[in-house]
């Protein structure tokens, strides 16, 4: 069992519930039920069609549940001895189930009404309803998966494209969580001779090579948590999604761009209302990235108090940008409009989109500046859709820093993950700049000791319950 079971688990011995499938009508519905009542419960209000004798209630002990069975029957009031619903019951008796705990699903149609009724009849029995992502929760305090597998669970379910969904599936396979033990136990061995040697300060060269606590550091601790702070790069926009934002002046062609992209890729709508030009946000997958793309309302000076909010907005959403699809019009000359515009967007990653290249006969009919030379450009015709093939190639060459980057079987660490293996690394390599200018064995205890803690987090080994509560509170409910 973890070690925080006993402080976060104070729930010990409730049984929770809740349904498990999306709101709506559909083909099955499932409620989940998880703890030690969770059979007792199932007991009450269960009453499987037998065989060999139909009316006979089914009244099994513990004992005459198998797990991992699926049990055909109904869902009975048992105040009324109201039928709810014809169902199917899959027991899964602890340990071997999802939390570890004696779990019972009751597949069910899917209808509200239907689902929300057996659920009361659940909660009346004694579970009360889970919160979101507890059923996870348990799962990683009884030990089942460390913190990274449960955090791949939410990335499975909001997966949004198939690479991101490849990512996920590496680490709640549990890949990260073997990476890090691999570097912690490392790290371990060597501060235990590290304090060994503190203790018995005349054995030292024997208790420990320094030479080889350097080689080890270096090549199995450093350069594995270099490497896999340079996959969050690499990868992260695969997992997160890129954030791309169309800019240029009016009637360069912004909405027609963003219409064309989301002919064939459309995953999902939103409009962010709240001007008279809103922007428009949508999110669609562009070589395997999640890709969320905003047309903007404008950037240009204004009095107008309301276009200014919209102007403000636009900026907003150009800070937090990962790329900037800066639009110009091919057909008519450069003006300080667009000059401007690129003064606002200059400190961004950028790609130059020179629009409307089907009514330029020849060259364009402007000279890019100098200082645009370097910007990634690309001429396309957004009406016609002319060579947006390629302009979805040079975005997602632009922001992923590696071609090619190959999503399956790599482990891409969260920022949660790359935030604390940062400050490992810190740790690591001012523990082995210690070693090599011979600090006193006690400061380099105290380095390793971070180095270890800052991994620990990651794998959830020790973490503050705040962290936790956030982490699960980003699950549904019946996750
Ligand atoms: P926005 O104000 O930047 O969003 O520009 P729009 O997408 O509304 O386009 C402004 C005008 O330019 C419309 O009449 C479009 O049909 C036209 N337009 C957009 N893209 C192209 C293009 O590639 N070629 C040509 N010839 N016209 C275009």
């Amino acid at each position: 069992m973890n070690s925080l079971s006993i402080s976060l688990f104070g729930m010990n011995g409730s049984t929770i519930a809740a349904i498990a499938t999306p709101v709506g009508s559909g083909g099955i519905g499932i409620i989940r039920i998880s703890g030690e009542d969770a059979l007792s419960i199932a007991l009450n209000i269960f009453r499987r069609s037998h065989p060999l004798s139909p009316a006979a209630p089914f009244e099994p002990t513990r004992g005459a549940f198998k797990s991992c069975t699926l049990y055909h029957g109904y869902i009975v009031d048992p105040e009324n001895r109201r039928v709810l619903d014809e169902v199917l019951l899959a027991v899964m008796i602890a340990p071997n189930s999802y939390t570890r705990e004696d779990v019972v699903e009751i597949q069910a149609h899917c209808g509200y009404i239907v689902l929300n009724s057996i659920l009361e009849l659940v909660l009346k029995s004694g579970a009360r309803l889970a919160e979101p992502g507890e059923f996870t929760k348990r799962a990683y305090i009884n030990g089942r998966i460390d913190l990274t597998q449960a955090e791949a669970v939410i990335d499975v379910i909001n997966a949004k494209t198939n690479k991101s969904l490849e990512i996920a599936v590496v680490q709640i396979a549990g890949d990260m969580r073997m990476c890090i033990e691999t570097i912690r136990d490392l790290l371990l061995h060597i501060l235990i001779e590290i304090e060994a040697s503190i203790d018995f300060p005349d054995d030292t060269k024997e208790i420990i090579d320094t030479d080889v606590a350097i080689e080890v550091i270096q090549s199995k601790v450093i350069d594995v948590l270099k490497g896999l702070i340079d996959q969050y790069k690499n990868g992260h926009i695969l997992r997160d999604g890129l954030k791309v934002v169309i800019a240029g002046k009016p009637n360069v062609g912004k909405s027609s761009l963003m219409n064309r992209l989301l002919q064939k890729d459309r995953v999902i709508v939103t409009s962010i209302p709240g001007t008279t030009r809103d922007l428009i946000e949508e999110t669609l997958s562009i070589r395997g990235i999640p890709v969320n793309i905003t047309d903007t309302a404008g950037l240009h000076e204004t009095n107008d108090p309301i276009e200014a909010i919209g102007i403000k907005k636009t900026c907003e959403y150009i800070n937090n940008s990962d790329l900037v699809l800066f639009m110009v019009d091919g057909s008519c000359p450069l003006t300080n409009e667009d000059y401007e515009i690129y003064k606002k967007i200059k400190d961004k990653r950028l790609i130059l989109v020179i629009n409307k290249s089907d009514i330029v006969v020849d060259e364009l009919n402007f000279d890019i500046p100098d200082y645009w030379v370097k910007i990634p450009k690309i001429k396309i015709s957004a009406l016609y859709n002319e060579r947006l093939d390629l302009l979805k190639d040079l975005i997602a060459k632009v922001s992923l820093s590696e071609e090619d980057f190959d999503a399956e079987n790599t482990i891409i660490p969260n920022l949660r993950h790359k935030l604390a293996l940062d400050r490992s690394l810190l740790s690591a390599s001012s523990a082995v700049e210690g070693i090599k200018t011979g600090v006193p064995f006690e400061l380099i205890a105290i380095d390793i000791k971070e180095a270890i803690d800052c991994l620990d987090e990651i794998t959830g080994a020790a973490l503050n319950e705040d962290v936790i509560d956030q982490i699960f509170s980003r699950f549904c409910i019946g996750k």
